[in-house]
């Protein structure tokens, strides 16, 4: 049931086009972090693009297991560790993770916030299947917002971690995919790909360049199945999305989602979707999720701590924002008229 969701939900999420000319384009697709990741590769001789793709699969099995927030694997031994509040060597796959995790989250404010794992667990989206309906209790929410736990609550010395703060659990969910992409692209780099883009259900990072034409990229509406914006794309660059339309319920009419506001406890309501463009995939991540949370009152300050140039957020009463930089590169493909509101510059 959750595999026919996610393929209903990917198919609007984006469409690439543009031609190649510059060799054979080599496509591969696989599942991974919960979704269809698709790896093309241009201009190389087709048996290394296998190879290449090949190592790629096995290397996104391998962090998805690794980095997975509930199913059993190095992430979830590691939050098992910091419930001692003893320190401990966590696996070698999580320790750079987790410090670019914890410096993205200081940047944000906390608005992105990996520590939150046990707030999403109590709104059930610790599991494949959406939760029933049911909305957690009220008190557990207000307890767990209290104890307010954040990256910073783990101190690191040498290789050792140690906790200070018993309601920490690592829920990489928002930048564990952008993270994945970034190794993805460098393990690419190491077979001597140049062109490529890998897209994971409408997050991408490409690099290199795809023929004459550059690739244009849509960007749902997060209220209609149709297409909002599309740009074009070139060099080494990453488009992310998070939207409200990805994983949610409804409760008496009202729309619950996966993206949690650390400072209440509940799903962020001001925005419905946010696309950031950046050149590394991790930081795109991060930052949608953090500016999704920051919402149309404060993702300019946030987009700046975060050294973000490129934004689009679609508040729930549905007025575009975006920077001067992102609306040079956006096109809005609506017919029925919209409200854009620019920012200043942020850089
Ligand atoms: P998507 O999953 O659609 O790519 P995001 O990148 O925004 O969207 O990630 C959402 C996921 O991140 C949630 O499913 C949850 O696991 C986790 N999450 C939710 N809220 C936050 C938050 N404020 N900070 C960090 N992670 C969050
Ligand atoms: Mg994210």
């Amino acid at each position: 049931m959750y595999r026919a969701l996610l393929f209903s939900l990917l198919l609007p999420v984006i469409f690439l086009t543009g031609c190649s000319n510059t060799g054979t384009v080599f496509k591969d697709r696989f599942f991974a972090f919960g979704t269809l990741i698709e790896v093309s590769i241009y201009g190389v001789d087709p048996a290394l693009a296998t190879r290449a793709s090949a190592q790629i699969e096995q290397d996104f099995l391998t962090m998805h297991s690794n980095w997975h927030a509930w199913q059993p694997g190095a992430l979830s031994t590691t939050n098992e560790q910091l419930t001692t509040m003893q320190p401990f060597t966590p696996d070698p796959s999580v320790l750079p993770l987790l410090q670019e995790a914890g410096r993205l989250s200081q940047l944000s404010n906390g608005l992105f916030n990996p520590a939150i794992g046990n707030l999403i667990a109590l709104w059930g989206f610790h599991d494949n299947a959406l939760p029933a309906g049911t909305l957690p209790d009220t008190a557990a929410i207000t307890t767990l917002v209290e104890q307010a736990p954040d990256a910073n609550d783990v101190t690191l010395t040498g290789t050792q971690l140690v906790n200070h703060n018993p309601a920490v659990s690592y829920d990489l969910g928002a930048f564990a995919k952008g993270y994945a992409i970034d190794r993805a692209i460098e393990r690419l780099r190491e077979f001597g790909i140049q062109n490529a883009i890998i897209n994971a259900g409408g997050d991408l990072r490409a690099i290199g360049q795809h023929g004459d034409r550059p690739w244009r990229i849509g960007i749902r509406h997060p209220r209609q199945n149709t297409i909002l914006a599309s740009l074009e794309i070139d060099g080494d660059t990453s488009v992310f999305t998070s939207g409200d339309y990805e994983r949610f319920f409804e409760v008496d009419g009202k729309r619950y989602h996966h993206i949690i506001d650390p400072r209440s406890g509940y799903p962020a309501d001001k925005t419905t979707s946010v696309t950031v463009i950046h050149d590394n995939a991790a930081t795109a991540d991060a930052a949608t999720t953090a500016l999704f949370v920051a919402g149309p009152d404060d993702w300019v300050e946030i987009a700046r701590n975060m050294h973000i140039g490129l934004v689009m957020l679609i508040s729930a009463d549905d007025i575009i924002y975006m920077s001067p930089a992102m609306q040079s590169r956006i096109r809005i493909e609506q017919d029925t008229a919209v409200e854009i509101r620019l920012s200043e510059p942020l850089s």
